[in-house]
C-alpha cells in the first residue's frame, strides 16, 4: 500500500502536486478530489442554475459572473458556470478566478491546453458566445481564415501535390533546415487528411478532405537540405484527381504552440510572430480546435518490470505518422466513469539494449511507456485494467527539451526520481549512440528501496559494456543491507556526484523527478556555479 498522509491534499510528495509548467497546486480539502468531482458531475444536481438550459452569453452578462458564487468562464467560444467547480480545481480557487467573467481561452491554454475541460466541465456548460471570442479579441471570423496563407511570402510554408496513376504525393515546403522526421505528424482517418508540421514554435496544419479513398498506409518522406516533407499516398483506385479536397477546420495555417524552449520568451515570440504576418496575411486560426490532437492506440503488450511499473507497448494505428522527440511527453486519455481523463506520460525506447528486446515490428510503430500504477491513484489504475488488444487515446507530443543541447557535448548527468528516469531512456541511449563529442555519462537515481529501481540490471548491465557510463542509486528507504549511497538529493552528493574533469568541457544536467525534487535540485544546481544552459529541469 502507498502511505497517503490525509492531513493535506495532495500530499506534500504526491502526484498531485504535479502540475503542468512545474506549478505547485493547492491542498484541496477532503472530499474535494478529482473523483469527487466526476461523481458530482453524475449526481443529477443543477450545477449551471439554468436547470439544462442552454443560453447564447453576450459579452456584457459574461462580465456580470465575476463572482466566485456567480463565477462564469468562456473557454474556445463556450461558457461555463465554474463555480461548482471552484473547491475541486487542483491550481485553486484564485487561478480560476483570474477569468472570471471573461475569455479564458488564452490563460487556459497556457496553463493546461491538454486538460479535456469538455468532459470535466460538460455539466457546468451555459451556453455558447454571441459573438465568437476570435472576434472579440480582434481576430478575423473563420471565413475569412482559410486557405490564405500559400498566397502568402517566400519565408513562409506552404504545399503542393501531385500525383502519378497510382500515387498522390503532398509536399510541404517548410523553409527550415532543421526538419526531420520527428517534426512531421500525420493521420488520416476516414476521409480526414491531417498532417501537422513542427516549424520552430509554430504548428504548420494541413487538414483536408480528400476528394478521393486512399489506402491506410503512407508513407513519409523529409528532404533536410531544403526542409521540405513529402507525404505519399496511395490511391484506392488508379484515376486521375481533379483536386485534392475540401480544406477542413485551420486547413493551411500557422498554430502557436504553448511549449517553445523559454516559456519567458514563448508569449512574445508568438505574439511578435502573429503581429509580423498580420501585416502581409491572415496569421490565424480557429480556436475552437487547437486542443492537442488525439489518436487511439492499440495496447500490445504489458509487463512488470518493478512491483508497481509496468512498461506498456501501445501500437499506433496503421494511418498515423508519429514519432515523439526525445524528452517530450505526450497525454494519454481514457474514459473513466464516464469522464475523459488525460494525463502526461513520457514515451521510453522497448529497453535500455538492444539484446534485451528485438523490435517485431518497425520501431516508429510502437510506443513504449514505463508507468508506475498507484492503486489509490484515478488514472493507473484504469490503465492496469486495460486487456491486450484494448483502445486508449495518445496525443501529439509535447515539450520543450531541444536536441540541439547535446551539440559537441561532454559531460552528461542525469538526475532522476522515481519514474522522473523515463525521459533519461531515450537520452542515454541517444548520447550513447549519437554524440561522438561525449566523454562521461553519470546517472544519479533516486529511489525509496532497492525493489523500486526500474531496470536496475539493464542500467548496470549498460555501464558495464559502456566505460563512459556510471549510474549510482540513492535509495531514501533502504535495508539495513544495503551498502550504497542513501539519503536525498542534497549539496553533498551532488558536489561530488557532478565533479568534471576537464575545466572548460560542455556540460548538461537533466533532472526529473517530484516537482519539490526537481525544484530542489535545480537550487543545489545553481547554487553550485551550473548556468540555466547547462541545466534541463523536466516539468510539463
Ligand atoms: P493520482 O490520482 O494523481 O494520485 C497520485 C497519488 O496521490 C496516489 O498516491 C494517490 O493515492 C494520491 N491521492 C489521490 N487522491 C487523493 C486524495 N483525495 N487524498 C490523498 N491522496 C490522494 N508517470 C509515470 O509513471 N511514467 C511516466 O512516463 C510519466 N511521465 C510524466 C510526464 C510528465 C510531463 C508529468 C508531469 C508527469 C508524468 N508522470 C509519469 C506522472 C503521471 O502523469 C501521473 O501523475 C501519475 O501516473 C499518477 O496518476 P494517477 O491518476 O494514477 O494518480
Ligand atoms: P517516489 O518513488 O515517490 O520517489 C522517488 C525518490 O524521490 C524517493 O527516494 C523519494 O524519497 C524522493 N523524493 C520524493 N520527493 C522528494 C523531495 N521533495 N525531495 C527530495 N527527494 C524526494 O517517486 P515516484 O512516485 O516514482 O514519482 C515520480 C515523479 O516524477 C512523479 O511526480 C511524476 O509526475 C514525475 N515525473 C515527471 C516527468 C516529467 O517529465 N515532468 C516524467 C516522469 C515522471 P522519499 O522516500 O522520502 O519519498
Amino acid at each position: 500500500m502507498l502511505n497517503v498522509p490525509s492531513q493535506s491534499f495532495p500530499a506534500p510528495r504526491s502526484q498531485q502536486r504535479v502540475a503542468s509548467g512545474g506549478r505547485s497546486k493547492v491542498p484541496l480539502k477532503q472530499g474535494r478530489s478529482l473523483m469527487d468531482w466526476i461523481r458530482l458531475t453524475k449526481s443529477g444536481k443543477d450545477l449551471t442554475g439554468l436547470k439544462g438550459r442552454l443560453i447564447e452569453v453576450t459579452e456584457e452578462e459574461l462580465k456580470k459572473h465575476n463572482k466566485k458564487d456567480d463565477c462564469w468562464i468562456c473557454i474556445r467560444g463556450f461558457v461555463y458556470n465554474v463555480s461548482p467547480y471552484m473547491e475541486y480545481h487542483p491550481g485553486g480557487e484564485d487561478e480560476l478566478m483570474r477569468a472570471a467573467g471573461s475569455d479564458g481561452t488564452e490563460l487556459f491554454d497556457q496553463v493546461h491546453r491538454w486538460v479535456n475541460y469538455e468532459s470535466m466541465l460538460k455539466e457546468c456548460l451555459v451556453g455558447r458566445m454571441a459573438i465568437k471570442p476570435a472576434v472579440l479579441k480582434g481576430m478575423l471570423p473563420k471565413s475569412q481564415v482559410t486557405d490564405t496563407l500559400a498566397k502568402e511570402g517566400p519565408s513562409y510554408p506552404s504545399y503542393d501535390w501531385f500525383q502519378t496513376n497510382s500515387l498522390v504525393t503532398i509536399a510541404i515546403y517548410t523553409k527550415q533546415k532543421d526538419i526531420n522526421l520527428d517534426s512531421i505528424i500525420v493521420d488520416h482517418q476516414d476521409d480526414s487528411f491531417r498532417a501537422e508540421t513542427i516549424i520552430k514554435d509554430c504548428l504548420y496544419l494541413i487538414h483536408i478532405g480528400l476528394s478521393h479513398e486512399v489506402q491506410e498506409d503512407f508513407s513519409v518522406r523529409v528532404v533536410e537540405s531544403v526542409g521540405k516533407i513529402e507525404i505519399v499516398l496511395k490511391k484506392k483506385e488508379n484515376t486521375s484527381w481533379d483536386f485534392l479536397g475540401h480544406p477542413l477546420e485551420n486547413h493551411n495555417s500557422l498554430i502557436p504552440r504553448k511549449d517553445t524552449e523559454d516559456p519567458y520568451m514563448k508569449d512574445s515570440y508568438i505574439r511578435k510572430n502573429i503581429n509580423q504576418r498580420r501585416e502581409t496575411f491572415i496569421f490565424t486560426f480557429n480556436p475552437d480546435v487547437v486542443g492537442l490532437y488525439y489518436r487511439k492506440c492499440q495496447l500490445i503488450s504489458k509487463e512488470n518490470v518493478t512491483h508497481d511499473t509496468r512498461l506498456f507497448c501501445l501500437m499506433l494505428p496503421p494511418s498515423t505518422h508519429l514519432q515523439v522527440p526525445i524528452g517530450q511527453h505526450v497525454y494519454l486519455k481514457l474514459p473513466i466513469t464516464g469522464t475523459e481523463i488525460v494525463k502526461p506520460y513520457t514515451p521510453v525506447s522497448g529497453s535500455l539494449l538492444s539484446e534485451f528486446k528485438e523490435p517485431v515490428l518497425p520501431n516508429n510503430k510502437y510506443i513504449y511507456f514505463l508507468i508506475k500504477i498507484y492503486h489509490t491513484g484515478l488514472f493507473t489504475p484504469e490503465l492496469d485494467r486495460l486487456q491486450i488488444g484494448d483502445f486508449v487515446s495518445v496525443s501529439s507530443p509535447e515539450g520543450n527539451f531541444k536536441i540541439s543541447k547535446f551539440q559537441e557535448l561532454e559531460d552528461l548527468f542525469l538526475l532522476a526520481a522515481g519514474t522522473g528516469f523515463t525521459p533519461m531512456v531515450k537520452i542515454l541511449n541517444y548520447a550513447l549512440t549519437d554524440i561522438p563529442s561525449l566523454r562521461k555519462v553519470k546517472l544519479m537515481f533516486f529511489n525509496k528501496t532497492e525493489d523500486d529501481i526500474i531496470w536496475r540490471s539493464q542500467l548496470e548491465k549498460l555501464a558495464f559494456k559502456d566505460k563512459r557510463l556510471d549510474v549510482e542509486f540513492v535509495l531514501s528507504a533502504p535495508i539495513s543491507e544495503w551498502n550504497g549511497k542513501q539519503g536525498h538529493i542534497s549539496p553533498a552528493l551532488l558536489s561530488e556526484f557532478l565533479k568534471i574533469n576537464l575545466d572548460k568541457s560542455k556540460v548538461l544536467v537533466c533532472i526529473c523527478g517530484p516537482v519539490p525534487f526537481t525544484e530542489q535540485g535545480v537550487r543545489l544546481l545553481q547554487d553550485l556555479n551550473f548556468s540555466k544552459n547547462e541545466i534541463h529541469s523536466f516539468t510539463a
